[in-house]
């Protein structure tokens, strides 16, 4: 039988990133999940059926947050005066060994999930710990939030402390098991997640390409987000070209859909290979900043028309709510403009369109209101002086600036309330 939900209220979303969409007082109809259409007056043959009738409030898509580590949830805003490779071994490695508790790991995980749907993410690509037995506890624990997500087993066979590191079999062994068990799963499913090239063997490296082209699974990676890191894969993979060309020759650029967090520093060539392999790149701008790693040439790449999505990088970025990384991806923006005035700033709908069908994209038809997309939503309550006084729009980039969990009243994945 047809589900069928109506909503009513005024929807604002993105087709193109560089306007709004904007329906006053408007239904936007589902039919088993797929958005139909959008109505000023609803069609006949609906007539009879319930409408959930939000009033004043707003409709927006749900946030799609393409990079996030779930298991250095409870480092969030530590260590933040380290640069990326001593943070790592200072602080991460340290809480990510606990993952292989698995009362630990159901613990944490649920205040995560938590706190990621509370926030009003509803896609995301998320790396767990090198554990087999945590990370199925986080495809578990999402699973039962009624999100979607890709979910990752980090694999990392050296060049981290013992007490983490795998063997390249382990890794392999359960990158397989998590695979074999959540490939069919209609919303969580798994994801190839070598932590990035210096934490992997070429072998490694080599066999999880060969797994991703067997089992037809997507994967996700960090890429040239540091100095320091670039010039140690140089020294580690003296036959590769450039970092990029470490992933591709082993079948992880792009042989099946990638996502690359960060993606800095990226050279002719390797900015060549983003765009024919149609890897999608993550911006990740608080994660920038905190551990000065750099800031992702995001105007220039949104020249190129690469693919491009945004990232709360928890727990190098510190904040899990994507409305505040679309506002810190705008401000990176103008600091960037001061310096190089040829780069124009990111303007709110871009900033959103990142965070809702740019990376929406990466989960197929997600992130937008247009006939044919999942009907993935938030319901916004803003304050009433600014509801009663302000359009769309404004209100909207409000919300995005100063709004958080409190003013989100309603959350929808394919059309169901979660
Ligand atoms: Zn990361």
């Amino acid at each position: 039988m047809e589900k069928i939900l109506i909503v009513k209220g005024n929807i604002i979303f993105t087709k193109v990133s560089n306007r709004f969409e904007c329906y006053e007082d408007h239904y936007i109809i589902s039919i088993n999940g797929i958005i139909e259409g959008i109505y000023k007056v609803l069609p006949q043959k609906y007539e009879n059926c319930t409408v959930k009738d939000y009033g004043e409030r707003f409709i927006i898509p749900g946030f799609v947050d393409l990079h996030l580590h779930a298991a250095q949830f409870l480092q969030c805003g530590m260590g933040m005066t380290k640069k990326l490779l001593d943070w790592l071994n200072d602080y991460t490695f340290d809480l990510e060994k606990q993952f292989q508790d698995v009362s630990f790991a159901k613990e944490v995980y649920k205040r995560f999930a938590d706190q990621l749907v509370a926030k009003g993410t509803l896609r995301a690509c998320i790396f767990g710990s090198t554990s087999t037995k945590g990370t199925e506890i986080l495809f578990e624990v999402l699973k039962e939030k009624g999100i979607g997500a890709y979910v990752g087993k980090v694999n990392m066979d050296r060049n981290a402390p013992d007490f983490i590191i795998e063997t390249t079999e382990e890794s392999i062994k359960g990158t397989k098991y998590l695979i074999e068990k959540y490939k069919d799963e209609k919303r969580v499913r798994p994801i190839i997640t070598p932590r990035f090239a210096p934490t992997s063997t070429e072998d490694l490296l080599q066999r999880l390409g060969e797994l991703a082209e067997k089992y037809n699974i997507p994967v996700q990676s960090h890429v040239s987000e540091n100095i320091d890191e670039i010039n140690w894969v140089g020294a580690l993979f003296p036959d590769s070209k450039n970092y990029v060309d470490v992933y591709d020759k082993h079948g992880l650029f792009g042989q099946t859909p990638t996502v690359m967090a960060h993606g800095i520093y990226l050279d002719k060539d390797e900015l060549n290979r983003v765009k024919r392999n149609k890897v999608t790149l993550t911006h990740c701008p608080d994660s920038n900043v905190n551990v000065r790693s750099g800031i992702m040439p995001l105007r220039k790449y949104l020249n190129m028309g690469l693919q491009i999505g945004l990232g709360s990088d928890i727990a190098g970025g510190h904040k899990i709510a994507l409305n505040e990384a679309m506002v810190r991806a705008i401000q990176l923006s103008k600091l960037v403009n001061m310096r190089k005035p040829e780069y124009e700033i990111l303007s709110a709908s871009e900033a959103f369109y990142l965070g809702t069908k740019g990376g929406g994209s990466f989960f197929g038809k997600t992130g937008s209101f247009e006939k044919g997309y999942l009907f993935d939503a938030l319901v916004i309550e803003d304050d009433e002086w600014i509801a009663n006084r302000y359009g769309l729009e404004d209100r909207l980039e409000s919300f995005l600036y100063i709004g958080d969990d409190r003013n989100i009243c309603a959350r929808y994945v394919e059309g169901c309330e979660i």
